[in-house]
Protein backbone atom coordinates (compact mmCIF):
# COMPACT_ATOMS: atom_id res chain seq x y z
CA UNK A 1 0.00 0.00 0.00
CA UNK A 2 1.21 3.55 -0.98
CA UNK A 3 1.37 6.11 1.31
CA UNK A 4 1.83 10.04 0.96
CA UNK A 5 5.30 11.12 1.36
CA UNK A 6 6.60 12.75 4.43
CA UNK A 7 8.16 15.18 2.40
CA UNK A 8 5.20 17.19 3.15
CA UNK A 9 4.62 18.70 6.16
CA UNK A 10 1.30 19.78 7.39
CA UNK A 11 0.16 22.41 9.85
CA UNK A 12 -2.70 21.06 11.35
CA UNK A 13 -4.37 17.03 11.81
CA UNK A 14 -7.49 18.53 10.17
CA UNK A 15 -9.58 16.09 7.39
CA UNK A 16 -11.19 18.16 5.43
CA UNK A 17 -14.86 16.87 4.25
CA UNK A 18 -16.60 19.69 2.97
CA UNK A 19 -16.12 23.32 3.27
CA UNK A 20 -18.80 26.28 3.35
CA UNK A 21 -18.01 30.05 3.45
CA UNK A 22 -15.49 30.64 6.30
CA UNK A 23 -15.79 27.03 7.55
CA UNK A 24 -14.34 23.85 7.07
CA UNK A 25 -15.59 20.62 8.46
CA UNK A 26 -14.03 17.53 9.23
CA UNK A 27 -15.12 13.67 8.80
CA UNK A 28 -16.73 13.63 12.26
CA UNK A 29 -18.98 16.42 11.39
CA UNK A 30 -16.52 19.25 13.52
CA UNK A 31 -16.77 22.58 12.27
CA UNK A 32 -13.55 24.24 12.11
CA UNK A 33 -12.95 28.49 11.87
CA UNK A 34 -10.82 28.77 8.42
CA UNK A 35 -8.85 31.84 9.25
CA UNK A 36 -5.79 30.28 6.66
CA UNK A 37 -7.96 30.04 3.64
CA UNK A 38 -5.84 27.86 1.57
CA UNK A 39 -3.17 29.96 2.19
CA UNK A 40 -5.04 32.91 1.02
CA UNK A 41 -6.68 31.37 -1.82
CA UNK A 42 -10.54 30.78 -0.69
CA UNK A 43 -11.19 34.77 -0.63
CA UNK A 44 -15.20 34.18 -1.66
CA UNK A 45 -15.48 31.65 1.23
CA UNK A 46 -15.49 27.76 0.57
CA UNK A 47 -17.66 26.41 -2.17
CA UNK A 48 -19.07 30.16 -2.71
CA UNK A 49 -22.81 29.17 -4.58
CA UNK A 50 -21.99 31.14 -7.61
CA UNK A 51 -18.26 30.10 -8.25
CA UNK A 52 -19.59 26.42 -7.62
CA UNK A 53 -22.65 27.23 -10.24
CA UNK A 54 -19.95 28.84 -12.73
CA UNK A 55 -17.73 26.10 -12.09
CA UNK A 56 -20.26 23.12 -12.71
CA UNK A 57 -21.56 24.72 -15.98
CA UNK A 58 -18.26 24.98 -17.06
CA UNK A 59 -17.41 21.39 -16.56
CA UNK A 60 -20.44 20.17 -18.08
CA UNK A 61 -19.24 22.34 -21.31
CA UNK A 62 -16.24 22.45 -22.32
CA UNK A 63 -12.99 21.27 -19.36
CA UNK A 64 -9.67 21.86 -21.25
CA UNK A 65 -9.46 23.71 -24.07
CA UNK A 66 -5.77 23.99 -24.19
CA UNK A 67 -4.62 27.60 -24.70
CA UNK A 68 -1.60 27.36 -27.44
CA UNK A 69 -4.09 24.86 -29.81
CA UNK A 70 -7.25 26.57 -29.22
CA UNK A 71 -8.73 29.63 -27.86
CA UNK A 72 -11.89 30.08 -25.25
CA UNK A 73 -14.46 32.03 -24.13
CA UNK A 74 -13.73 32.20 -20.47
CA UNK A 75 -10.57 33.12 -21.04
CA UNK A 76 -10.95 35.63 -23.53
CA UNK A 77 -14.24 36.74 -20.57
CA UNK A 78 -11.33 37.05 -17.75
CA UNK A 79 -8.68 38.81 -19.77
CA UNK A 80 -11.35 41.51 -20.75
CA UNK A 81 -12.76 41.69 -16.69
CA UNK A 82 -9.43 41.64 -15.70
CA UNK A 83 -8.60 44.78 -17.65
CA UNK A 84 -11.35 46.92 -15.44
CA UNK A 85 -9.49 45.84 -12.41
CA UNK A 86 -5.64 45.89 -13.19
CA UNK A 87 -3.75 49.23 -13.37
CA UNK A 88 -4.34 51.54 -16.29
CA UNK A 89 -2.02 50.50 -18.94
CA UNK A 90 -1.68 46.78 -17.97
CA UNK A 91 -3.37 45.53 -20.59
CA UNK A 92 -1.79 42.55 -21.97
CA UNK A 93 -2.32 39.29 -19.93
CA UNK A 94 -0.75 35.65 -19.98
CA UNK A 95 -1.97 32.90 -18.03
CA UNK A 96 -0.59 30.25 -16.32
CA UNK A 97 -1.52 27.61 -12.86
CA UNK A 98 0.68 28.07 -10.09
CA UNK A 99 2.14 31.62 -8.64
CA UNK A 100 5.84 30.41 -8.47
CA UNK A 101 5.13 29.81 -12.49
CA UNK A 102 3.48 33.06 -12.68
CA UNK A 103 6.90 34.71 -11.05
CA UNK A 104 9.08 32.60 -13.48
CA UNK A 105 6.91 33.72 -16.39
CA UNK A 106 7.59 37.21 -15.33
CA UNK A 107 11.22 36.58 -15.01
CA UNK A 108 11.38 35.33 -18.30
CA UNK A 109 9.68 38.30 -20.07
CA UNK A 110 11.75 40.81 -17.63
CA UNK A 111 14.95 39.35 -19.40
CA UNK A 112 13.40 39.38 -23.11
CA UNK A 113 12.49 42.81 -22.73
CA UNK A 114 15.45 44.35 -21.25
CA UNK A 115 17.98 41.73 -22.51
CA UNK A 116 19.84 41.55 -18.92
CA UNK A 117 19.86 38.96 -16.69
CA UNK A 118 20.11 40.09 -13.05
CA UNK A 119 17.01 40.47 -10.85
CA UNK A 120 17.22 42.25 -7.50
CA UNK A 121 14.52 40.69 -4.66
CA UNK A 122 14.40 41.95 -1.06
CA UNK A 123 15.37 39.78 1.62
CA UNK A 124 12.76 37.88 3.53
CA UNK A 125 10.76 37.76 0.31
CA UNK A 126 8.94 34.24 -0.89
CA UNK A 127 8.20 34.01 -4.77
CA UNK A 128 7.72 30.02 -4.84
CA UNK A 129 9.21 26.87 -4.88
CA UNK A 130 10.46 25.85 -8.73
CA UNK A 131 14.20 26.38 -9.28
CA UNK A 132 13.66 29.33 -10.69
CA UNK A 133 11.43 30.98 -8.25
CA UNK A 134 13.04 29.53 -5.25
CA UNK A 135 16.40 31.25 -6.26
CA UNK A 136 14.33 34.59 -6.11
CA UNK A 137 13.26 33.13 -2.31
CA UNK A 138 14.70 34.03 0.73
CA UNK A 139 11.60 33.82 3.39
CA UNK A 140 13.55 30.91 4.90
CA UNK A 141 17.00 28.71 4.12
CA UNK A 142 14.54 25.55 4.01
CA UNK A 143 13.14 26.58 0.65
CA UNK A 144 16.37 26.39 -1.26
CA UNK A 145 18.58 24.19 0.98
CA UNK A 146 19.87 20.79 -0.50
CA UNK A 147 18.45 21.94 -3.87
CA UNK A 148 20.60 24.04 -5.29
CA UNK A 149 22.50 25.20 -7.61
CA UNK A 150 19.88 27.19 -8.46
CA UNK A 151 19.07 30.42 -11.03
CA UNK A 152 22.18 32.36 -10.71
CA UNK A 153 21.07 36.61 -11.23
CA UNK A 154 19.31 37.01 -8.48
CA UNK A 155 20.19 39.94 -6.11
CA UNK A 156 19.20 40.36 -2.70
CA UNK A 157 19.04 43.93 -1.21
CA UNK A 158 17.59 44.26 2.47
CA UNK A 159 13.77 44.40 3.22
CA UNK A 160 12.55 47.12 5.54
CA UNK A 161 11.85 45.23 8.41
CA UNK A 162 11.22 47.83 10.87
CA UNK A 163 10.14 45.33 14.07
CA UNK A 164 13.64 42.86 13.67
CA UNK A 165 15.96 45.63 12.95
CA UNK A 166 14.15 47.65 16.34
CA UNK A 167 13.88 50.90 14.08
CA UNK A 168 10.99 52.64 12.92
CA UNK A 169 9.28 52.20 9.51
CA UNK A 170 11.20 55.57 8.38
CA UNK A 171 14.47 55.32 9.24
CA UNK A 172 13.81 51.06 7.98
CA UNK A 173 12.72 52.23 4.37
CA UNK A 174 15.55 55.12 4.14
CA UNK A 175 18.42 52.21 4.97
CA UNK A 176 16.86 49.66 2.86
CA UNK A 177 16.81 52.18 -0.33
CA UNK A 178 20.05 53.30 0.25
CA UNK A 179 21.57 49.27 0.21
CA UNK A 180 19.84 48.89 -2.80
CA UNK A 181 21.29 52.32 -3.99
CA UNK A 182 24.40 50.68 -2.38
CA UNK A 183 23.81 47.13 -4.68
CA UNK A 184 23.41 48.74 -8.06
CA UNK A 185 26.51 50.52 -7.34
CA UNK A 186 28.80 47.70 -5.79
CA UNK A 187 27.28 44.25 -6.61
CA UNK A 188 25.39 44.56 -10.21
CA UNK A 189 25.07 47.48 -12.40
CA UNK A 190 21.68 48.45 -13.21
CA UNK A 191 22.78 47.98 -16.79
CA UNK A 192 22.70 44.37 -16.54
CA UNK A 193 20.01 44.18 -14.03
CA UNK A 194 16.14 43.44 -15.56
CA UNK A 195 13.94 44.10 -12.58
CA UNK A 196 13.32 44.37 -9.35
CA UNK A 197 10.72 42.31 -7.92
CA UNK A 198 8.91 43.02 -4.44
CA UNK A 199 6.07 41.72 -2.73
CA UNK A 200 3.78 44.51 -0.88
CA UNK A 201 3.30 42.91 1.99
CA UNK A 202 6.33 40.06 2.75
CA UNK A 203 3.77 37.42 2.99
CA UNK A 204 5.36 33.99 4.01
CA UNK A 205 8.72 36.09 5.00
CA UNK A 206 6.49 37.27 7.93
CA UNK A 207 3.35 39.70 7.05
CA UNK A 208 5.79 42.51 7.37
CA UNK A 209 3.59 45.65 4.93
CA UNK A 210 6.13 47.08 2.79
CA UNK A 211 6.34 51.09 3.79
CA UNK A 212 5.05 53.44 0.91
CA UNK A 213 7.99 54.83 0.79
CA UNK A 214 9.84 52.18 0.19
CA UNK A 215 7.51 51.04 -2.94
CA UNK A 216 7.89 54.83 -4.40
CA UNK A 217 11.61 54.49 -3.92
CA UNK A 218 11.76 51.04 -5.73
CA UNK A 219 9.73 53.23 -8.56
CA UNK A 220 11.77 55.94 -8.59
CA UNK A 221 14.36 54.13 -9.13
CA UNK A 222 13.06 51.93 -11.43
CA UNK A 223 12.36 54.83 -13.44
CA UNK A 224 15.87 56.04 -13.12
CA UNK A 225 17.84 53.45 -13.69
CA UNK A 226 15.75 51.68 -16.50
CA UNK A 227 14.21 48.37 -14.39
CA UNK A 228 11.44 46.81 -14.37
CA UNK A 229 9.66 46.72 -11.67
CA UNK A 230 7.89 43.79 -10.93
CA UNK A 231 4.95 43.28 -7.83
CA UNK A 232 4.00 40.03 -7.01
CA UNK A 233 0.67 40.04 -5.77
CA UNK A 234 0.18 36.08 -5.77
CA UNK A 235 -0.73 36.64 -1.75
CA UNK A 236 -2.05 40.49 -1.54
CA UNK A 237 -3.98 40.62 -4.50
CA UNK A 238 -7.75 40.41 -5.19
CA UNK A 239 -8.16 42.32 -2.40
CA UNK A 240 -6.67 40.59 0.62
CA UNK A 241 -5.29 44.12 1.77
CA UNK A 242 -8.59 45.82 1.57
CA UNK A 243 -7.44 47.56 -1.87
CA UNK A 244 -7.98 45.50 -5.19
CA UNK A 245 -3.67 45.28 -5.56
CA UNK A 246 -1.75 45.28 -2.70
CA UNK A 247 0.48 48.15 -4.33
CA UNK A 248 -2.33 50.59 -4.49
CA UNK A 249 -1.67 51.19 -0.79
CA UNK A 250 1.99 52.99 -2.45
CA UNK A 251 -0.32 54.95 -5.44
CA UNK A 252 2.89 53.62 -7.70
CA UNK A 253 2.33 51.65 -10.64
CA UNK A 254 4.41 49.01 -11.66
CA UNK A 255 5.38 47.20 -14.62
CA UNK A 256 4.26 43.94 -14.44
CA UNK A 257 1.91 42.53 -11.63
CA UNK A 258 1.83 38.80 -10.74
CA UNK A 259 -1.53 37.51 -9.40
CA UNK A 260 -2.86 33.69 -8.28
CA UNK A 261 -4.26 32.34 -5.19
CA UNK A 262 -7.83 34.78 -5.00
CA UNK A 263 -7.99 34.88 -8.38
CA UNK A 264 -9.86 31.44 -9.05
CA UNK A 265 -11.46 30.98 -5.29
CA UNK A 266 -8.82 27.72 -5.40
CA UNK A 267 -9.38 26.64 -8.67
CA UNK A 268 -5.59 26.74 -9.85
CA UNK A 269 -4.50 29.31 -11.90
CA UNK A 270 -2.52 32.31 -12.35
CA UNK A 271 -1.43 35.58 -14.77
CA UNK A 272 0.76 38.05 -15.38
CA UNK A 273 -0.29 41.18 -16.03
CA UNK A 274 2.13 43.71 -18.12
CA UNK A 275 1.78 46.63 -21.27
CA UNK A 276 1.27 45.40 -24.45
CA UNK A 277 4.25 46.96 -25.30
CA UNK A 278 6.66 44.81 -23.21
CA UNK A 279 4.54 41.65 -23.58
CA UNK A 280 5.25 42.60 -27.31
CA UNK A 281 9.04 41.96 -27.13
CA UNK A 282 8.68 38.58 -25.50
CA UNK A 283 9.72 35.83 -27.78
CA UNK A 284 6.85 34.74 -29.84
CA UNK A 285 6.27 30.64 -28.59
CA UNK A 286 8.62 31.80 -25.42
CA UNK A 287 5.25 31.60 -22.90
CA UNK A 288 3.00 28.75 -22.74
CA UNK A 289 2.22 25.14 -20.94
CA UNK A 290 -0.89 22.47 -21.17
CA UNK A 291 -2.72 23.76 -18.39
CA UNK A 292 -2.72 27.33 -18.52
CA UNK A 293 -6.03 29.26 -18.60
CA UNK A 294 -7.97 26.07 -17.92
CA UNK A 295 -11.85 27.03 -18.91
CA UNK A 296 -12.78 25.77 -15.79
CA UNK A 297 -10.97 27.85 -13.56
CA UNK A 298 -11.54 31.18 -16.03
CA UNK A 299 -15.16 30.54 -15.39
CA UNK A 300 -14.30 29.99 -11.66
CA UNK A 301 -12.26 33.49 -11.86
CA UNK A 302 -14.99 35.09 -13.70
CA UNK A 303 -17.09 34.00 -10.93
CA UNK A 304 -15.11 34.97 -7.96
CA UNK A 305 -14.67 39.17 -9.75
CA UNK A 306 -18.27 38.89 -9.58
CA UNK A 307 -18.61 37.85 -6.07
CA UNK A 308 -15.81 40.51 -4.94
CA UNK A 309 -17.98 43.71 -6.60
CA UNK A 310 -21.37 42.62 -5.59
CA UNK A 311 -20.52 41.48 -2.17
CA UNK A 312 -18.29 44.55 -1.84
CA UNK A 313 -15.45 42.01 -0.11
CA UNK A 314 -12.60 44.81 -1.10
CA UNK A 315 -14.27 46.98 1.14
CA UNK A 316 -15.30 44.19 4.05
CA UNK A 317 -11.38 43.04 3.68
CA UNK A 318 -10.68 46.84 5.39
CA UNK A 319 -13.30 47.02 7.75
CA UNK A 320 -12.93 43.29 9.06
CA UNK A 321 -9.16 43.68 8.71
CA UNK A 322 -9.30 46.94 10.83
CA UNK A 323 -11.79 44.82 13.62
CA UNK A 324 -8.86 42.17 13.44
CA UNK A 325 -6.16 44.33 13.69
CA UNK A 326 -7.47 45.69 16.91
CA UNK A 327 -8.50 42.42 18.24
CA UNK A 328 -5.26 41.12 18.33
CA UNK A 329 -3.82 44.08 20.04
CA UNK A 330 -5.46 44.10 22.67
CA UNK A 331 -4.62 40.01 23.06
CA UNK A 332 -1.30 40.81 22.62
CA UNK A 333 -1.58 43.65 25.26
CA UNK A 334 -2.01 40.70 27.80
CA UNK A 335 0.75 38.00 26.54
CA UNK A 336 4.24 39.89 26.28
CA UNK A 337 5.53 36.92 24.20
CA UNK A 338 3.04 38.96 21.35
CA UNK A 339 6.19 41.54 20.27
CA UNK A 340 3.93 43.06 17.07
CA UNK A 341 1.27 42.63 15.36
CA UNK A 342 0.93 44.06 11.99
CA UNK A 343 -1.07 43.89 8.62
CA UNK A 344 -3.13 44.58 6.38
CA UNK A 345 -6.57 44.71 5.50
CA UNK A 346 -7.20 40.38 6.24
CA UNK A 347 -3.87 39.93 6.35
CA UNK A 348 -2.93 40.22 10.16
CA UNK A 349 -0.28 38.84 12.23
CA UNK A 350 1.11 38.18 15.19
CA UNK A 351 4.95 37.86 15.61
CA UNK A 352 5.98 35.66 18.98
CA UNK A 353 9.34 36.66 20.62
CA UNK A 354 10.84 35.72 23.97
CA UNK A 355 12.01 38.06 26.49
CA UNK A 356 15.61 37.88 25.13
CA UNK A 357 14.38 39.80 22.35
CA UNK A 358 14.86 36.50 20.11
CA UNK A 359 12.02 34.96 17.80
CA UNK A 360 10.39 32.63 20.06
CA UNK A 361 8.95 29.95 17.60
CA UNK A 362 8.16 27.78 20.31
CA UNK A 363 5.38 30.25 21.41
CA UNK A 364 4.06 30.41 18.36
CA UNK A 365 3.56 27.03 17.35
CA UNK A 366 2.15 26.25 20.44
CA UNK A 367 -0.53 29.30 20.22
CA UNK A 368 -1.13 27.83 17.03
CA UNK A 369 -1.87 24.17 18.12
CA UNK A 370 -4.16 24.95 20.75
CA UNK A 371 -5.92 27.52 18.50
CA UNK A 372 -6.59 24.64 16.14
CA UNK A 373 -7.74 22.51 19.12
CA UNK A 374 -10.09 24.59 19.91
CA UNK A 375 -11.17 24.83 16.18
CA UNK A 376 -9.46 27.72 14.63
CA UNK A 377 -7.27 27.27 12.00
CA UNK A 378 -4.35 29.39 11.53
CA UNK A 379 -1.06 29.13 9.89
CA UNK A 380 2.37 30.42 11.06
CA UNK A 381 5.01 32.29 8.94
CA UNK A 382 8.74 34.23 9.21
CA UNK A 383 12.40 33.25 8.58
CA UNK A 384 11.99 31.30 12.46
CA UNK A 385 8.03 30.20 12.17
CA UNK A 386 7.37 32.84 14.91
CA UNK A 387 4.97 34.67 13.54
CA UNK A 388 0.79 33.51 13.53
CA UNK A 389 -0.72 34.91 10.79
CA UNK A 390 -4.62 35.24 10.01
CA UNK A 391 -5.71 34.98 6.57
CA UNK A 392 -9.83 34.69 6.79
CA UNK A 393 -11.78 34.50 3.84
CA UNK A 394 -13.10 38.18 2.45
CA UNK A 395 -16.42 37.15 3.09
CA UNK A 396 -15.82 36.83 6.93
CA UNK A 397 -18.17 39.32 9.23
CA UNK A 398 -17.98 40.83 12.35
CA UNK A 399 -19.07 37.68 14.17
CA UNK A 400 -17.10 35.75 12.95
CA UNK A 401 -14.07 37.90 13.62
CA UNK A 402 -15.15 38.35 17.26
CA UNK A 403 -15.16 34.53 16.94
CA UNK A 404 -11.62 34.07 16.24
CA UNK A 405 -10.46 36.48 18.84
CA UNK A 406 -12.44 35.11 21.43
CA UNK A 407 -10.31 31.65 20.74
CA UNK A 408 -7.10 33.30 20.39
CA UNK A 409 -7.47 34.64 23.85
CA UNK A 410 -7.92 30.88 24.59
CA UNK A 411 -5.18 30.19 23.35
CA UNK A 412 -1.93 31.30 25.82
N1 LIG B 1 4.54 34.48 -4.46
C1 LIG B 1 3.97 34.72 -3.27
C2 LIG B 1 3.96 36.11 -2.73
C3 LIG B 1 3.38 33.67 -2.55
O1 LIG B 1 2.81 33.91 -1.35
C4 LIG B 1 3.39 32.37 -3.10
C5 LIG B 1 2.75 31.19 -2.37
N2 LIG B 1 2.70 31.25 -1.01
C6 LIG B 1 4.01 32.17 -4.34
C7 LIG B 1 4.56 33.24 -5.00
C8 LIG B 1 4.06 30.81 -4.97
O2 LIG B 1 2.79 30.39 -5.36
P1 LIG B 1 2.48 28.84 -5.64
O3 LIG B 1 2.58 28.14 -4.33
O4 LIG B 1 1.10 28.86 -6.21
O5 LIG B 1 3.48 28.37 -6.62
Amino acid sequence: MAQLSPALKQATPVLAERGEGVYLYDEAGRRHLDFTAGIGVTSTGHCHPRVVEAAQRQVATLIHGQYTTVMHRPLLRLTERLGDVLPDGLDSLFYMNSGSEAVEAAVRLARHVTGRHNIVVFQGGFHGRTMGAAALTTAGTKFRAGIGPVMPGAIVSPFPTAYRYGWDEEEATRFALRELDYALTTLVSPKDTAALLVEPVLGEGGYIPAPPAFLQGLRERADRHGLLLIVDEVQTGFGRTGRFWGHEHAGIRPDVVITAKGLASGFPLSAIAAPAALMEKAWPGSQGGTYGGNAVACAAALATLDVIQDEGLVDNAAEMGARLQDGLRKVAADHPQIGDVRGLGLMQASEFTGADGQPDPAAAQRAQKAAADRGLLLLTCGAAGNVVRFIPPLIVNAPQIDEALTLWAGCF
